[in-house]
């Protein structure tokens, strides 16, 4: 499959190429038409077979495809993943397309002060890249999600230590958003919860 098959925009055709990102890895060639087509989907794949941009294409363009932000509105895709380090990777891979696409990404995270991070959303961004428990700090301070159109929240993570944070932040966004959720393994534990946040997903494993 090519990028053009996957039913990609020219403006991410364009920063694909600028980065050398020639064509589809196996999990983006099944995920993002998945994804597009505004199913739930679980996602199984190793790390580096290119999970982020499998859920970051199809995220783009279900943003591009609502009305825009009026101001002091949350953030229309939620990113949530266990650790720092990989929400700081994860907006990393972000900005590559959010900044031609004129898309604002805030990335929050526990360990460093909280008020930059509320100012950051405050000026409004499409886009919040989270860990659980900061999360929960937010919506204790200021009801990010309430005021939220959040429609998609990718998960993307590898223990299930941040269950009972994920299920209370699941319960502050809107119940007919669009649920992905990628993971390199997917046990039983994990099922559950998946059973809990998703609708009907589809299953993509390679
Ligand atoms: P990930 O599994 O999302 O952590 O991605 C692993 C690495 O592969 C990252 O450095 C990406 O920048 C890179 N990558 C993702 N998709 C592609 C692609 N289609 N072609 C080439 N490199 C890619």
């Amino acid at each position: 499959k090519s990028w053009v098959q996957c039913g990609t925009s020219m403006k991410i055709l364009s920063a694909l190429k600028r980065h050398s990102y020639e064509k589809p890895t196996p999990i983006q060639a099944q995920a993002i038409p998945a994804i597009m087509s505004g199913r739930d989907l679980i996602g199984i794949a190793k790390t580096g077979s290119g999970k982020t941009i499998a859920f970051l294409l199809p995220m783009y363009r279900h943003i591009m495809d609502q009305r825009p932000l009026e101001e002091a509105e949350g953030p229309i895709a939620v990113i949530m993943t266990p650790t720092r380090e990989l929400a700081l990777q994860i907006t990393k891979e972000c900005k590559k397309f959010s900044k031609p696409l004129n898309l604002r990404v805030v990335c929050v995270y526990g360990g460093t002060g909280i008020s930059e991070q509320i100012a950051e959303l405050k000026r409004g961004a499409e886009i919040i890249v989270c860990t659980p428990g900061r999360m929960i700090d937010m919506l204790g301070a200021n009801s990010v999600l309430d005021v939220a159109s959040s429609l998609l929240l990718y998960w993307l993570f590898s223990d299930i230590l941040h269950r009972f944070l994920v299920m209370r932040i699941m319960d502050n966004v809107r119940p007919d958003r669009q649920t992905v959720m990628f993971s390199a393994t997917f046990p039983r534990a994990m099922e559950a919860l998946a059973r809990r946040i998703l609708s009907k997903p589809i299953e993509v494993q390679v």
